[in-house]
């Protein structure tokens, strides 16, 4: 039960040239960093990726269709950004858990030291 997400971090325009249709006012970075949610915790990953889309075009750019002014604009983009530091974040779920993981074992404790018996 793993899902793997991405939040955006920053969406740039670029004023490069669109190579599908030439517009130079229609080009969008995004980066975006991945984390994992489940039931039991929240973590964001050191991983980003970046996604180029074209609103005068409506088409998604991809790296195969860049030209090189367009890599060094992204490359140079891509110093500029921050990712957000590594995380782990557990859910109430987990603390429950883990809660009642230790109120189970300080009973069994007792019960092993004989302080409580049934
Ligand atoms: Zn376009």
């Amino acid at each position: 039960m793993k899902k793997q997400q991405y939040f955006t971090l920053k969406e740039v325009r670029l004023n490069n040239n669109c190579p599908e249709c030439y517009s130079n006012e229609g080009l969008e970075l995004t980066f975006k960093q991945k984390f994992v949610e489940n039931a039991f915790y929240k973590a964001i990953t050191e991983e980003t990726k970046n996604e180029m889309y074209c609103h005068t075009c409506h088409t998604t750019i991809f790296p195969v269709r860049w030209t090189d002014d367009i890599e060094q604009v992204v490359a140079y983009q891509e110093r500029a950004i921050n990712p957000k530091p590594k995380s782990l974040k557990l859910k109430q779920l987990a603390w429950v858990v883990i809660l009642l993981d230790a109120i189970l074992l300080v009973v069994i404790l007792l019960f092993i030291t004989g302080i409580l018996s049934f």
